[in-house]
């Protein structure tokens, strides 16, 4: 059978809460991250990504006969911080084996948790207010990698495979949400909005393009107004947001292609082909019981203390949504203004900013606009907030404050220094004047056009003056100010 065929769609196909035909999309999403920590999860090798392959590597992350896990506290403690920062439960829990044979796990079992997670019911409040539940987040250690060279990069078709265990034993909390998601839009938002806790919890860097952060989609649909389930795919290989939409999107066609002309699909992993824009089928899905769980024998359960667990919470930053909530009380900026700068993390920024009496819909405005830079390491808030004050006494315009706010970005300092270096000083009214006198004098031919020439003359000439007084004093004198000295002149 040959994969369906979706009609052309693309990034901006608009997304409709229903679907064409009458159908509902159902997604939930299971997202892998791995922990910020020095250390895999069971040994003392570096959890580092990019070094040379097999390089992070000893007997007990190889699997080899006699070797014993030592359970890594700083990632038990990251894990249970994403729990709270979740919502979620912190519970007793325990290590499992989920036994299968593949060459990414040389111990031919993976240590992760299955029935007693460390986290459990927990949600994620998104932008618009929509709720996604989470079910569970629990521990479990990443395999190694595998790279099938020749045939279609698959295993069944391949000339040999390659595999680096730097990655196995690498520390995971695998957050796995609810079937919530009704839409594509929700779907983009709930892992942006992880990453963002991710990032502000210090718990991952959260990077989807280094396999930091790996997202996998079960997508179903169902005809709208109904609650049932249908069958699932589960497409995995999903390396950026932009393509869990198009993924999705497909996705969602073919099983309403299917279940219109075929009957249902089969319920299996399904692989994301970013450059044919379309998912391929993998292996048909395990049920649980295909893992033959069982408890791991080698490691004693976690049982987190109420003080530990108090401990966290005291200790918790604070999250996108109550950032943007602080920031749009602050400002009565545009939502989706304030949701760029959180992301960025430049809502601090705006903040002090704001409190230091700027006005909160301009600082947003400035910031969203002119620090859309990736390193913007040397913008302090204080720096920011001396620029914001002297743009707004008149003392730089709007223009001279965007280049200041430029040397800012590219070597920090004091804007009142860095204004100064540029010549922009305050210039006042006399200064100007004599430079318009000096100007009229050394151009009497332009003069008497502005003076005795026609409208269009004297629309011409009022130009080049103008363009003459902002070129001696590069842009600092006040236009305005600048049209009223001619025409007095001339009058
Ligand atoms: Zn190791
Ligand atoms: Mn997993």
């Amino acid at each position: 059978m040959t994969d369906f065929v979706a009609p052309a769609s693309t990034d901006d196909t608009p997304i409709e809460p229903t679907l064409p035909g009458g159908w509902e999309l159902v997604v939930g999403l299971e997202v892998h991250v791995e922990l910020d920590t020095a250390t895999k999860l069971f040994c003392g090798c570096a959890n580092q990504f990019g070094s040379e392959p097999n390089t992070n590597v000893c007997p007990t992350c190889l699997g080899l006969p006699g070797s014993l896990p030592v359970m890594n506290e700083t990632a038990v403690a990251l894990a249970m911080r994403l729990g709270r920062a979740l919502g979620c439960d912190v519970n007793r829990s325990v290590m499992a084996r989920k036994n299968y044979f593949y060459l990414d796990m040389p111990k031919d079992f993976q240590t992760t948790q299955y029935d007693q997670p460390t986290n459990s019911d927990g949600k994620i409040e998104l932008g618009d207010g929509f709720v996604v539940g989470i079910e569970r987040a629990h521990i479990e250690e990443d395999t190694g990698k595998s790279t099938h060279v020749g045939g279609g990069g698959r295993i069944n078709d391949a000339e040999y495979s390659l595999v680096d265990y730097n990655r196995a034993g690498v520390p995971l909390v695998e957050i796995v949400s609810r079937p919530d998601v009704r839409t594509i839009e929700h779907a983009k938002a709930y892992v942006e909005e992880l990453r963002g806790i991710l990032l502000a919890t210090g718990v991952s860097d959260a990077r989807m393009e280094e396999g930091s952060m790996r997202v996998d989609a079960n997508v179903s649909v169902r005809p709208h107004g109904s609650d049932e389930l249908r069958t699932r795919c589960e497409i995995k290989n999903i390396n950026s947001v932009r393509s869990l939409g198009r993924a999705i999107d497909y996705e969602a066609r073919r099983h309403i292609d299917l279940w219109t002309n075929a009957g249902a699909p089969d319920q299996e992993t399904r692989h994301w082909d970013e450059e044919g824009g379309r998912t391929t089928s993998g292996r048909s899905k395990e049920d649980a019981d295909d893992y033959r769980y069982f408890q791991e024998p080698d490691l004693v359960p976690l049982e987190p203390s109420s003080e530990e667990i108090a401990a966290i919470d005291a200790s918790m930053p604070m999250l996108p949504a109550a950032r943007r909530a602080a920031l749009l009380a602050a400002s009565d900026a545009d939502a989706d203004a304030i949701g760029i700068l959180v992301e960025r993390g430049q809502d601090e920024l705006a903040m002090v900013a704001i409190d230091s009496g700027a006005d909160g819909d301009k600082v947003v405005t400035r910031l969203v606009n002119d620090l859309a830079v990736d390193d913007w390491s040397n913008v302090t808030a204080e720096s920011f907030t001396a620029l914001i004050q002297m743009e707004s006494a008149g003392d730089l315009s709007a223009t001279q404050a965007k280049q200041v706010l430029g040397d800012l970005i590219e070597k920090g300092g004091d804007p009142a220094a860095l204004a100064a270096a540029r010549g922009f000083e305050a210039m006042d009214t006399g200064e100007l004047e004599s430079l318009v006198d000096q100007l009229i004098a050394d151009h009497p031919d332009e003069w008497s056009r502005f003076s005795r020439g026609d409208d269009g003359d004297r629309k011409k000439m009022q130009g080049f003056f103008t363009g003459q007084i902002m070129k001696a004093t590069q842009g600092q004198a006040d236009g305005k100010a600048v049209a009223q000295l001619l025409a007095q002149k001339s009058a």
